[in-house]
């Protein structure tokens, strides 16, 4: 529940302007609800990363307003924003930015960090993740030595441990094998289905597809949206509500 009753997320009207002028996000305005599975997709350029930057605030708007679990982005000084980052936001990247000489338990308990959650609880929280994503059995593997699809995972139970309001993903399959990929996605709406809110930039069809709502931009502008996920996607369980995920 975010504090204004409505959408875990929302923008309006927001712009992102760099010096140049570049503006690769040009007056974008959308709602993310509690449950929701959103795919942003564009071609290279569009903007994806630059709005998923805002939405996640991981940066400010150059003018109009992101309203994320209640809160306006906008207006709060560097230290809350850190905090409302922690509480609120998990975020997963193409690249999977793990910590490889530590292992698979060590690198999900640091997303913890920020929370001040005593060491012992972080490392049982850390282990229910990996549960969670299917990787118990790597726990005490380092991250260096896993595969891409299991690096993937671990990146997904770190940004998933705290328990955020909002999973962001950038291009999460981007640097995996189709079959692996696939892996991903069907984890990704397994844990749409018991309750988590997800926005995956993508510009795999496969990725959108599997989404229950889509978003296109051009040229930092929405310019297509569309909802209904297909039915033929592995690991689908959009409508069951049973075992939501606890927050
Ligand atoms: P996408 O993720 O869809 O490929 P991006 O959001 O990364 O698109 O970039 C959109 C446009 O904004 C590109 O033309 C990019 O060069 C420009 N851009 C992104 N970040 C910056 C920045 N920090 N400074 C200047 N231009 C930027
Ligand atoms: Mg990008």
């Amino acid at each position: 529940m975010t504090a204004s009753g409505t959408g875990v997320l929302e923008l309006n009207d927001v712009r992102k302007v760099y010096p140049g002028p570049v503006e690769p996000v040009r007056g974008i305005s959308l709602t993310v609800d509690e449950g929701d599975m959103v795919a942003i997709l564009g071609p290279s350029g569009s903007g994806k990363s630059t709005l998923l930057h805002l939405m996640a605030a991981l940066d400010r708007p150059t003018s109009g307003s992101v309203r994320l679990a209640g809160h306006a982005v906008e207006g709060l000084p560097d230290r809350r924003l850190a905090g409302l980052r922690a509480h609120h936001v998990g975020v997963v990247f193409q690249q999977f930015f793990l910590m490889d000489p530590l292992t698979a338990l060590e690198n999900v308990a640091t997303g913890l960090l920020y929370r001040g959650v005593p060491v012992r609880r972080r490392r049982h929280l850390a282990a229910e993740a990996l549960e969670r994503v299917g990787l118990a059995h790597r726990t005490g593997h380092r991250a260096g030595k896993l595969s891409g699809g299991e690096r993937q995972r671990v990146a997904i139970a770190r940004a998933l441990v705290g328990r955020p309001s909002i999973l962001f993903a950038d291009e999460p399959t981007g640097n995996l094998d189709s079959a692996t990929g696939a892996g991903i996605i069907a984890l990704l709406r397994e844990l749409n289905g018991q309750g988590a809110t997800l926005v995956i930039v993508t510009h795999d069809a496969g990725v959108a597809g599997a989404c229950r709502r889509r978003v296109e931009l051009r040229d930092g502008q929405v310019v297509a949206t569309s909802s209904g996920a297909r039915q033929d996607e592995p690991g689908r369980a959009p409508d069951d509500r049973e075992g939501r995920w606890p927050r």
